[in-house]
């Protein structure tokens, strides 16, 4: 049995995250969507907002499994008795950050392999931050994100506007 580890900040998922997601749990016998409990950017939504977002969103995949977690990665691979830890790739620009943490968690911990994913080309564009800044410009999200996200999104951002 392996166990695949896939973690980030998800800040909202989107439907590139889901995408790596659903095609990783193809590979691996289980996933599991490890939560950045304690990232190092403001985030808009809080972990527990995190979780409950991406579990709604993978329902539908039985061998897949989301939990938080705080410190290293690495670490909670260990925990998770995880042999693989996934990330996506969507351009150049992705690939310094992600050849510079997998060299290090490497170093951490020679027995994990890192491997990444190529994006599907339709999602190639679609980031977090990048959905964040359309959303509150009042820009259509309906098909970068699962309808719940896009709820969620939406009525985040009209209370911080009220503040
Ligand atoms: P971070 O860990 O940098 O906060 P995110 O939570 O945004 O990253 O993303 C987690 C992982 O998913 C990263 O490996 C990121 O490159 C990848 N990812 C994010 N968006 C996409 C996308 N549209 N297509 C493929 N991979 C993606």
């Amino acid at each position: 049995m392996t166990t695949a580890l896939y973690p980030g900040g998800f800040d909202p998922i989107t439907y590139g995250h889901l995408d790596i997601a659903t095609r990783a749990a193809q590979v691996f016998d289980k996933l599991v969507i490890g939560v950045f409990a304690t990232p190092q950017k403001n985030l808009l939504f809080n972990t527990e907002e995190r979780v409950d977002m991406i579990q709604r969103a993978v329902a539908p995949t039985s061998n897949i499994r989301v939990e938080p977690f705080f410190g290293l990665t690495v670490d909670f691979a260990r925990q998770l008795n995880a042999g693989v830890i996934v990330r996506g790739l969507r351009m150049s620009s992705d690939f310094e950050r992600e050849f510079e943490m997998a060299l290090m968690n490497k170093k951490l911990a020679p027995e994990i392999e890192v491997l990444c994913m190529m994006t599907s080309v339709q999602y190639q564009f679609l980031s977090s931050s990048i959905l964040k800044e359309v959303a509150q410009l009042g820009g259509c999200i309906e098909d970068l994100v699962p309808e719940h996200v896009a709820n969620a999104l939406r009525e985040k951002l009209s209370i911080m506007a009220f503040r």
